[in-house]
């Protein structure tokens, strides 16, 4: 009740100023688990500051080429069907802020069953790769924990290599009949040494022989979204690189645990991984410029 009295008084004493209209728009309108989610600030105005956090997860807002207001996000391959809580504030400078809560629908989705045979070393590793895998962990950790650089991409993503998909995103895998894992990526068919490309702009930073993953390059496209290219046969970049969309990162391989050649195409955000497709599918020049 004293809220609402406040709030009143604070809306009659600013006469001057038009009440703010803010709407919290979201694309796509309902994202399924595992999909790339993109929230868009209407109504917020220059000097504003813009923050947010969906399903526990911190937004980095941008303004993008059309002078709109966007965070890119993504939902949790484990995030329950039903609604996910996102709340977006924004900061004008002086006053209040404006707090905005949205219900957000997430919808199921049905994940791939697969089977595959590996090379047992890969199912079981020997004790004497166990650092090997521990360094290549904390490496990979290292890349998510970083403090978050400046938006590099512009516009939409690109494909790596256009080919069939030959496993999605999600898939639920048994190899060898022993081992149960989930599939953080797309795997898209090819040949040895058919080219790689960068998905969008970004700067390089890993280059590196893993074990699992093989020859392995990770751009960083700004603001904690990362693309991820394993089992590749030659690497064309080095740590540090600045690269732009299209540009050639290495050749497609079968090194690591593979059942043969292709690329495994990983995305993430805010060290969260979802799925590429729905990156690479995104249309971010589309839809409408700020009014
Ligand atoms: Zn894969």
């Amino acid at each position: 009740m004293i809220i609402m009295v406040l709030k009143l008084l604070l809306l009659l004493l600013a006469t001057d100023r038009p009440a703010r209209d803010l709407a919290v728009k979201l694309f796509p309108p309902r994202p399924a688990q595992g999909q790339l989610v993109v929230v868009q600030v209407e109504g917020a105005e220059p000097g504003d500051r813009v923050s947010g956090i969906f399903a526990g997860r911190k937004l980095r807002f941008f303004i993008d080429e059309r002078v709109r207001v966007r965070a890119v996000s993504a939902v949790s391959w484990k995030q329950k069907p039903g609604d996910a809580s996102l709340v977006v504030t924004v900061q004008p400078p002086k006053g209040d802020p404006i707090i905005q809560g949205v219900a957000v629908l997430v919808l199921g989705r049905r994940f791939e069953e697969q089977k595959l045979s590996v090379d047992p070393k890969y199912v079981r590793p020997p004790k004497s790769v166990r650092a090997r895998l521990k360094r290549e962990r904390a490496a990979m950790r290292r890349i998510w924990r970083a403090q978050p650089s400046e938006r590099q991409w512009r516009g939409s993503f690109v494909w790596p290599r256009k080919d069939e998909i030959c496993s999605t995103f999600g898939a639920r895998r048994m190899f060898n009949h022993k081992l149960e894992s989930r599939h953080f990526g797309v795997d898209i068919d090819g040949k040895t040494g058919d080219p790689v490309r960068a998905v969008g702009a970004g700067r390089v930073v890993m280059v590196a022989d893993r074990y699992y993953a093989g020859g392995t390059v990770v751009i960083d496209h700004g603001l904690r979204l990362f693309s991820l290219y394993f089992h590749l046969s030659e690497l064309l970049v080095k740590t540090g690189d600045p690269v732009e969309k299209g540009r050639l990162i290495g050749k497609v391989g079968k090194s690591g645990r593979v059942t043969g050649p292709h690329l495994h195409l990983g995305t993430r955000i805010e060290g969260l991984s979802f799925d590429p497709l729905s990156l690479l599918e995104f249309d971010f020049e589309g839809g409408a410029a700020r009014p």
